[in-house]
C-alpha cells in the first residue's frame, strides 16, 4: 500500500504540473479548473489515498461499481461525478450520490431524474453532455439539439443546468472538438448564465482543452495507470 501510495503521489504531481502548464500556456488560472480523478475500475483503497493525497472529485462511470465505492468511502468528504452513460433504472441509485451527472442526452433521462432529485429532496448539478464525433459511438446529443435539451433540464424541477460536457472523437485533432464545444457552451449560457461548466479533457488531451475554456477535466489513466482492457 505504501508503494501505492507513492505512486498516486507521484502520478498526480505529474497530472498537476499538466494542468498548470496548460493553464500557463491558455493564460488561465489553474483556480479556475477542477481536476476529477476517474477512478473506475481501480478499488476504493485507491480513491481513499488519492483523497488522502488532497484529491476531492472523484468521477465513476457505471452505477453499480459507483454506488458501492461511494457507500465504501463515505466520510472522506469526496464529491462524486457521474460520467458514464445513464439508463433510466440507475437514476434512483445514481442521484444518491453523485454531485454532477455529466452526461444527460435525452429528454426521457431529465424526466427520470427530476423525478427522482424531488423524491430525494436534492438539487442535482446536470450536464449536457454533447456528441462531437460522426454518428454514433461515444454519446452525446447532437450539437444543434443541446440548447434545446439544455432549456428543458433549465426547467426541471429538483436539476440545476451547469453547463456541458464532451469527449474528443477519436481520429480528430481535440483542439478543434473542443473549440465546438466550447460554441455550445457560448450559446447556452446566452439563456442560462449559470450554466458556466465546461467538462472536457482527459489523459490525452488535457492542453487542448484548458485552451479551450474547460473548467473540469475527467483524468483518469494519467493518475492511476492503465485500465484492464477486458474490464470495463
Ligand atoms: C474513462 C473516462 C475518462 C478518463 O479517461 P482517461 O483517458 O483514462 O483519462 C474521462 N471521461 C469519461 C467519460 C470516461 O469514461
Amino acid at each position: 500500500m505504501r508503494d501505492r501510495r507513492e505512486e498516486l503521489a507521484a502520478a498526480l504531481a505529474e497530472v498537476e504540473r499538466r494542468v498548470e502548464d496548460a493553464c500557463a500556456a491558455a493564460g488561465r488560472s489553474r483556480s479556475e479548473i477542477t481536476l476529477i480523478a476517474v477512478t473506475k475500475t481501480y478499488p476504493a483503497s485507491d480513491v481513499r489515498l488519492l483523497a488522502e493525497l488532497g484529491v476531492s472529485n472523484v468521477g465513476e462511470n457505471r452505477d453499480q461499481e459507483a454506488a458501492a465505492k461511494a457507500a465504501e468511502c463515505a466520510g472522506l468528504g469526496l464529491t462524486w461525478h457521474f460520467i458514464g452513460q445513464l439508463q433510466t433504472n440507475k437514476v434512483r441509485s445514481v442521484v444518491s450520490y453523485a454531485r454532477m451527472i455529466h452526461s444527460v442526452d435525452r429528454a426521457r433521462l431529465v424526466d427520470a431524474l427530476s423525478r427522482e432529485a424531488v423524491r430525494a429532496g436534492r438539487e442535482v448539478d446536470c450536464l449536457i453532455q454533447v456528441g462531437l464525433g460522426e454518428g454514433a459511438g461515444r454519446g452525446g446529443v447532437a450539437p444543434e439539439e443541446a440548447p434545446a435539451l439544455a432549456g428543458l433540464l433549465a426547467k426541471a424541477e429538483g436539476l440545476r443546468l451547469r453547463g456541458v460536457m464532451a469527449v474528443a472523437p477519436l481520429g480528430e485533432d481535440p483542439g478543434a472538438a473542443f473549440a465546438r464545444l466550447r460554441a455550445v457552451a457560448e450559446r447556452i449560457r446566452e439563456e442560462h448564465p449559470a450554466a458556466d461548466v465546461i467538462s472536457a479533457g482527459m489523459s490525452g488531451d488535457i492542453p487542448q482543452a484548458v485552451m479551450n475554456g474547460a473548467t473540469h477535466l475527467r483524468v483518469g489513466t494519467a493518475l492511476l495507470g492503465r485500465r484492464k482492457p477486458f474490464v470495463r
